[in-house]
């Protein structure tokens, strides 16, 4: 018999599944909220013209197109440093990655080497492929208390219980900022709580920033790393350029592991290329030359920062507007925790069937979790998507 007579289907990726079913939806006013993706006013994806203008740069002066060295572009994971820490540090190692998940499976798999036995902890909810990566990489993942669903927010008596009372060596997966699925972000003074009870257990903190400048700016959003930092012990930050540069597919990420000094870096460094090396030997070129210019830039780099201010000012702003326009449509709940939330993602507190009936009766595609995309919102799409989530609320 056949070597795969016995391969199982594996379940769709619920997210992708959601794509497809959208996909096939002939209904002309259909709006899909299920995506992670940024769209413009005019729901197309961006292409911004800080990239535009790096792209034009590098077409003028073209390259050839050797291998790049196992870590990467050395100017773009200085640039990286400095983006996420402020400045080039000795004592963290920076390799370049392939975008966010890149960069958690490189950590992952250079984790599993150093601590095999250790229990990973991802909030819940949490992006659904921390659970499957890091179980994929080998580790038992469990969760720690997060969304407060009553309360609207985050329960954060509930998560420092869970860290203060995690085993010594337990990898903690942290949403650096704008949370995702639940748009909920802890504050700089519960920061500080959370660095206290990891340094003081012993944990092993593992940052992953998707969204640095979808809060409130890039410098704010790297409160956490910075809290992290200033406590000198070690950590991981992965870091994904998908969303803040808009090159979802050219998968442009980077892993940075902060040691306690420049010696531990410099070996950690040499680990964290066995495990590029002997996945995929080594990145590819393009991306991380894009954003490597742009960052070096003054000018460009300030069109980026003006492209990024602009993305997250209008994804606040139809925050605020799909509250007014549920309001409008005679929506009595108080729902104005849809605008104090932060990111691309909004926990909408609609249950599985509210969704379903979203999805069946209007066309209006979002997660069962009751998890929408509000930067995929726009003008056009608004007032589909306020009736038909007026309708499931009354
Ligand atoms: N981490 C989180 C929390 C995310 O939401 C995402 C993307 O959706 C990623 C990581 C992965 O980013 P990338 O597309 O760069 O791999």
């Amino acid at each position: 018999s056949s070597l795969f007579a016995d391969v199982a289907l594996a379940p769709r990726d619920p997210i992708l599944g959601l794509n497809e079913q959208f996909n096939a939806d002939t209904r002309p006013g259909k709006v899909n909220l299920g995506v992670g993706v940024y769209y413009d006013e005019n729901g197309k994806l961006p292409l911004l013209r800080c990239v535009q203008e790096a792209e034009k740069a590098m077409a003028a002066a073209p390259k050839p197109r050797g291998y790049l060295p196992i870590d990467g572009i050395a100017a773009y994971d200085k640039a990286v440093q400095k983006l996420v820490f402020g400045s080039e540090l000795k004592h963290v190692a920076t390799v370049q990655a392939l975008g966010g998940t890149g960069a958690l499976k490189v950590g992952a798999d250079f984790l599993k080497h150093l601590s095999p036995n250790a229990k990973v902890l991802i909030s819940d909810p949490s992006w659904e492929n921390h659970r499957a990566l890091f179980t994929q990489a080998g580790f038992d993942v469990q969760t720690y208390p997060y969304y407060d669903a009553a309360r609207k927010g985050v329960n954060f008596d509930g998560m420092l219980a869970a860290l203060n009372a995690a085993p010594a060596g337990t990898i903690v997966v942290l949403h650096a900022c704008c949370h995702n699925p639940t748009g909920y972000d802890i504050s700089p003074a519960q920061w500080t709580q959370v660095v206290a009870a990891v340094k003081a257990r012993g944990l092993t903190p593992f940052l992953d920033m998707a969204y640095q400048g979808f809060g409130f700016g890039l410098k704010e959003d790297g409160e956490a790393v910075r809290q992290f930092l200033a406590a000198g012990i070690g950590f991981f930050v992965s870091t994904s350029f998908s969303k803040s540069f808009s090159l979802y597919g050219e998968r442009v990420g980077a892993l940075s592991v902060v040691c306690t000094s420049d010696d531990e870096a410099a070996r950690v460094l040499s680990q964290l290329k066995i495990m590029i090396r002997t996945n995929y030997s080594n990145p590819p070129t393009h991306g991380a030359q894009v954003v490597a210019q742009v960052l070096a830039d003054d000018k460009l780099r300030a069109l980026w920062e003006e492209e990024l201010a602009g993305m997250r000012i209008r994804i606040k702003a139809m925050r605020s507007a799909l509250v007014a326009a549920l309001k409008a449509a005679g929506v009595t709940q108080d729902l104005s925790f849809v605008t104090e939330q932060l990111g691309m993602f909004s926990y909408s507190g609609l249950n599985a069937s509210q969704m379903q009936r979203l999805r069946g009766e209007f066309g209006v595609y979002g997660v069962d979790s009751g998890r929408i995309c509000v930067a995929a919102l726009n003008e056009g799409n608004l007032p589909t998507v306020a009736q038909a989530m007026a309708a499931v609320l009354k």
